[in-house]
């Protein structure tokens, strides 16, 4: 390879790197606004649940666990020791303290 090939091809090579460089940190900050609107939505869509379980707990009061059938005490059970007995999260663990309007849904929704 000659010298001045050799050099062309080195400056090609650079000014690839640098057009790459500005893609990356175009690319870093797409991701950066996605992940923060992700957690944005996390949050807002945790609170949405809680309202959710809260206003169907003001319009429809919880009955003792002996009202409901054998089946259900069980699930109830279980979503009690902090799993998910709901179809979309079945059987993944709940967050200490976090409560799910989906379960609640499947264990007091046909009341
Ligand atoms: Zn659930």
């Amino acid at each position: 390879m000659a010298k001045t090939d050799l050099f062309d091809e080195f400056l090609n090579l650079s000014n690839q790197s640098a057009d790459l460089a500005k893609q990356l940190a175009s690319l870093k900050d797409e991701v950066t606004a996605v992940l923060e609107q992700n957690a944005e939505l996390r949050m807002e869509n945790q609170k949405l649940r809680e309202q959710y379980v809260a206003a169907r707990g003001a319009a429809q009061p919880k009955r003792t666990s002996s009202a409901l059938p054998a089946s259900k005490q069980n699930l109830e059970k279980i979503y009690g020791e902090g799993y998910h007995v709901c179809s979309k999260f079945y059987g993944q663990h709940l967050e200490t303290g976090e409560s799910c309007a989906f379960c609640l849904e499947a264990l007091y929704g046909d009341r």
